[in-house]
């Protein structure tokens, strides 16, 4: 019998895709946690029924969360994710050369544990061996009340606005963030599809603008994402991530990144209009 598992994306719309084992299905006190074998995206996770990753895409959101923040700050020693726990940021956050140390601070201790068992492709930075990692099991917003001006970019990779990340689209979460950052540094977050979620970014981008001088949005393209059109918050206490992007360090990266380059990264920002009408200021 042919397995296939759906995420409805609307009440009408959404995404089917065939699946030829469960690798691990369990419950943690925050969530339920899924780790399937498809037959066109590899291994995918699942949270509360909801994409996470896939083997296959996981490569555009994890370039996208990490390098343009990452080329934009003229010198990122000290990076924190929330959330992140299936390791695919800490991985791209480790090739630039200039990280001393990358601190994963992820709710449920049961996203690290079977991503390492079962998705070593994005999970290997992760299994406590790195010295260039530091693992915390904790909550976001607790963590950062504890570590002030002690980072230089905050990646924000959490779950939807729902369950145990909806303090994490709040203006208090982006007031402690940027006191968890130092005077130049730069927070970015997933934020959501320009497509489905308009409501969600509408207030997201407000509370950030009543925190930040710099807020931008950007885009990429997630096949297993709603709509496809994803997109990223990039706020900045000093650098812009146009004005004060280091094209030049960006073209000479010496590790391969397969969506992300120096053109993507300027073009990222340029927004189809309805987007920019999502965040516009009233
Ligand atoms: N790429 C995915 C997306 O855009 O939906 C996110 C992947 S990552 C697995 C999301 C992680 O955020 C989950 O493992 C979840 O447990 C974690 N998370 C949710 N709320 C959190 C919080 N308050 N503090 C730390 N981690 C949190």
């Amino acid at each position: 019998m042919d397995m296939w598992y759906t995420e409805k994306h609307s009440e009408n719309v959404g995404i089917t895709l065939k699946v030829s084992k469960t690798l691990f299905s369990g419950e943690s006190k925050f969530q339920k946690l899924d780790i399937v074998e498809t037959l066109e995206y590899g291994r995918m996770m699942l949270l509360d029924g909801l994409v996470m990753v896939t083997e296959r895409d996981e490569f555009i959101y994890h370039d996208m969360i990490v390098h343009p923040a990452l080329f934009t700050h003229p010198n990122p020693r000290q990076v924190l994710v929330i959330g992140g726990g299936d390791g695919g940021s800490i991985r791209e956050i480790l090739k630039h050369p200039e990280v001393e140390l990358a601190t994963l601070c992820e709710i449920d201790g049961l996203v690290i544990e079977k991503s390492v068992e079962l998705l070593p492709s994005m999970a290997g930075e992760i299994d406590g061996r790195n010295p260039r990692v530091k693992l915390h099991v904790d909550d976001g917003l607790a963590y950062i009340r504890e570590h002030q001006n002690e980072f230089d970019v905050i990646l924000v990779d959490s779950t939807d606005p729902i369950g145990p990340a909806v303090g994490l689209f709040e203006e208090d979460f982006y007031r402690l963030v940027s006191g968890a950052l130092k005077k130049d540094g730069i927070m970015v977050a997933q934020s959501e599809s320009p497509f489905y979620h308009a409501e969600i970014q509408k207030n997201m981008y407000h509370n950030l603008r009543a925190v930040y001088p710099i807020v931008e949005m950007y885009q990429a393209f997630i096949p297993t994402y709603p709509s496809g059109l994803w997109s990223f918050a990039f706020a900045g206490k000093k650098y812009h991530p146009i004005k004060n992007f280091d094209r030049n360090r960006a073209a000479k990266r010496t590790f391969h990144t397969k969506y992300y380059n120096e053109d993507l990264h300027q073009g990222a920002f340029m927004l189809p209009t309805f987007a920019r009408e999502n965040i516009a200021t009233d």
